[in-house]
């Protein structure tokens, strides 16, 4: 079914805080039945339903059923019961499931484009990147997952006499709370991961991209895992992601630090297991050495990419002093040939943000670093012209401590720029603050590059690239250190997450305990000359 409305969508009438219900001039951009299908899959009986406008242009988009704490019990419930007969199904079955996954997403993916453009107002090019990640992230796991979760044979106490495998075994009913920034990439990388490990999922996206996380659990279906492993609910998160975090086996969450804090503390308290995808300041260092050119136009991505709504986005630069004015020209220059805009076409480099929320932000932190003396050597406004949230792509120079941009993630498309004398100041500057998300180093020298790398204290390091050779390396695990996070996705971590090891040992022969009559004081004899003889022959 096609998404779109047959009237325009965008009707400039409907800009403004309407309610679209009691608003005859109102003119949804997506047609009613495409939306009802989505909304369908919710678990939500509230009656209640929750207004969701676009943001490129202010109209209304859908109106989401709202769930209840009953339906997060029930969609348990019906999670809990898919997963045991899914945990019985062998894994490659399983990782066929996600081999479908893959072509379908690349099948369907103008259609997914499409409505992540609606929800998020992002670029067509940064909502390419959601399917593409995804894509990728069905065939890595489609293709490897068996490996991961193979067992283990390991040392037994006797030679020869105890045999013992460790099994990975799945958790359970695992809940995937997700943001909005990437809406469609975020609801289904990790939970395809909790598939593929034999679990069942219960999630809960955003409330203002629940569409595109409900497209993700269409095609998860279609792919040929059953209807019932994949609960989707809808709701306020502090409510509806709370009762999930009360009910799960284990959590995954990405979003802010604060709230990542509080569901860590909540899954202490009942003593299960979480993973925590949270927020960053990131650094990107530019060396001496660095190719200005590939440089700047990398650090252009690198902090303006979904309008710099990425947690992996750069919002802090330092340039050694050799190429800092070549490189301020390039990289400014650049910022300036950007183009923004609010249609589905392709073309545009950036869209609005999201929301007000998020425009009040942007807006608080560079009205803040001008007072208080920063210079703003291009953009540092808003762009009410263009749509409701635009925010001009805006380059800071002389940002200090005091300023709420120094340390704080602004999450929008504001960079500040630092110049640097001494590569160890550098290095201990953007390690400074509490992040340690993601870091990038451009270098002519890679080798050089790696070895700074090595004492970055961030989780993924991309040399001459921004953030997507890490985030799409599928192989390697990507995370957070310090409180940009708890645990990895990708990678043979990001599946084991979603597993407990069970280790199973089989006697044969000997028992433990006096054999033959032997009183307790000979056995005990036996076993240190054992022991002693086990030492002797190297045996760990
Ligand atoms: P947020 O923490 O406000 O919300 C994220 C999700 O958590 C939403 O689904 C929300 O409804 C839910 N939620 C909110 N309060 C909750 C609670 N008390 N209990 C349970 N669930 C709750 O974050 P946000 O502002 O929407 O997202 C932006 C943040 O996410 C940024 O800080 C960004 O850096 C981070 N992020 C991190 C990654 C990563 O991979 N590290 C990726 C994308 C975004």
């Amino acid at each position: 079914m096609s998404p779109h409305h047959p009237t325009p969508a965008g009707d400039p009438a409907v800009v403004g805080p309407h309610d679209p219900e009691h608003d005859p001039r109102a003119s949804y951009a997506l047609e009613p039945e495409y939306v009802a299908a989505l909304t369908d899959r919710l678990v939500a009986t509230s009656g209640q339903t929750a207004g969701v406008r676009s943001p490129l242009n202010d109209a209304p988009l859908a109106h989401v059923p709202q769930s209840t704490m009953a339906d997060v019990t029930e969609a348990f419930g019906r999670a809990r019961r898919a997963q045991v007969a899914w945990a019985r199904i062998p894994v490659e079955e399983r990782q066929r499931a996600l081999l479908r996954l893959h072509d379908l997403v690349l099948d369907r993916q103008d259609e997914i484009i499409d409505l992540i453009q609606w929800e998020t107002g992002k670029a067509r090019k940064h909502a390419f990147d959601e399917p593409l990640h995804v894509a990728l992230t069905a065939r890595y796991y489609g293709r490897t997952a068996h490996r991961h979760l193979a067992g283990e044979r390991k040392l037994g106490v006797v030679p020869g006499l105890t045999r013992v495998e460790v099994n990975r075994v799945p958790k359970g009913v695992v809940g995937i709370i997700s943001p909005w920034n990437y809406p469609f990439d975020l609801a289904l990388i990790d939970g395809i991961a909790a598939l593929v490990a034999g679990n069942a999922v219960v999630a809960k996206p955003d409330a203002q991209t629940m569409l595109s996380a409900l497209l993700g659990a269409e095609l998860l279906e279609e792919a040929g895992i059953p209807g019932d492993l994949w609960q989707v609910v809808a709701g306020p998160g502090a409510e509806i992601g709370g009762a999930i975090v009360e009910r799960a086996d284990y959590v995954c969450f990405t979003g802010s630090t604060s709230t990542g804090r509080s569901i860590a503390r909540a899954c202490a308290e009942r003593l299960i297991g979480c993973s925590l995808e949270l927020g960053g300041k990131n650094p990107l260092l530019v060396l001496r050495d660095a190719d200005v050119e590939k440089a700047a136009e990398g650090a252009i991505r690198a902090s303006f990419s979904n309008s710099g709504q990425l947690c992996v986005s750069m919002e802090r630069i330092f340039v050694a002093d050799q190429v800092y004015d070549r490189f301020v020209e390039r990289f400014v220059a650049r910022a300036q040939a950007l183009t923004l805009g609010s249609t589905l076409a392709w073309g545009n480099d950036m869209g609005p943000l999201i929301s007000q929320a998020q425009l009040d932000t942007v807006t608080a932190h560079v009205e803040d670093a001008v007072a208080k003396g920063a210079r703003v050597l291009t953009g540092g406004n808003a762009r009410p012209d263009l749509g409701p949230y635009f925010f001009e792509p805006t380059v800071l120079e002389g940002v200090s401590p005091e300023m709420a941009c120094f340390g704080q993630e602004t999450f929008g498309p504001v960079v500040s720029l630092y110049r640097f004398h001494d590569e160890a100041d550098a290095v201990a500057r953007a390690n400074s603050g509490e992040y340690g998300l993601n870091a990038s180093v451009f270098s002519e020298d890679r080798a050089r590059a790696r070895l700074i790398a090595r004492h970055l204290r961030c989780g993924t390091v991309n040399v001459n690239e921004a953030f997507a050779a890490t985030f799409a390396s599928l192989d390697a695990p990507m995370g957070g250190m310090r409180e940009s996070g708890l645990g990895r996705r990708q990678g043979a971590e990001g599946v084991l997450r979603y597993t407990e090891t069970q280790s199973v040992a089989t006697q044969r022969l000997v028992r433990f305990g006096p054999q033959l009559g032997m009183s307790d004081e000979t056995y005990a004899k036996v076993m240190n000359a054992n022991l002693r003889l086990m030492k002797r022959l190297g045996r760990a």
